[in-house]
């Protein structure tokens, strides 16, 4: 049967899950927290290459800024759209004040900008304001 790798939010650890129609219930096995909360996860240079590389689907990283007007218009949309995407596409963000690293690792220029990794590779990337639609669209 086809399993499913997911990075638990709260600790990090991976879970093999069967490929469902539908999920009751899933919670990790290390720390028995709930792994169907698709909320954004905030990642840090400890915790953001077992998430990015671990996940068996993939994530979309926001990177944003404490400061950035923009930034803080998209932060409801990512939300919701997070909703729809359960175990389709992992949903994190990184803040690239508190993450300079991170921020220069990826070449972030502008914020917001919006990266889909795939096993850790970057698959696509945008920058810039954008609506639910052209979230859907670039996560398609
Ligand atoms: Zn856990």
């Amino acid at each position: 049967m086809e399993k499913l790798t997911i990075v638990c939010s709260n600790c990090f650890k991976s879970n093999s899950l069967p490929i469902q129609e539908s999920y009751q219930k899933a919670n990790c096995g290390h720390c028995q927290k709930s792994l169907l909360n698709n909320q954004p996860v905030d990642l840090t240079k400890t915790n953001f290459g077992s998430f990015l590389s671990n996940n068996s689907i993939p994530v979309v990283v926001d990177f944003w800024a404490p400061w950035c007007g923009p930034c803080k218009l998209i932060a409801p949309i990512f939300k919701s759209v997070a909703n729809e995407f359960q175990f389709k596409v992992r949903f994190a963000k990184i803040n690239v004040e508190a993450e300079q690293l991170l921020g220069s690792k990826f070449a972030i220029r502008s914020i917001p900008t919006l990266i889909l990794f795939k096993n850790g590779k970057e698959l696509r990337r945008t920058s810039g304001l954008l609506d639910a639609n052209k979230l859907k669209k670039f996560l398609a």
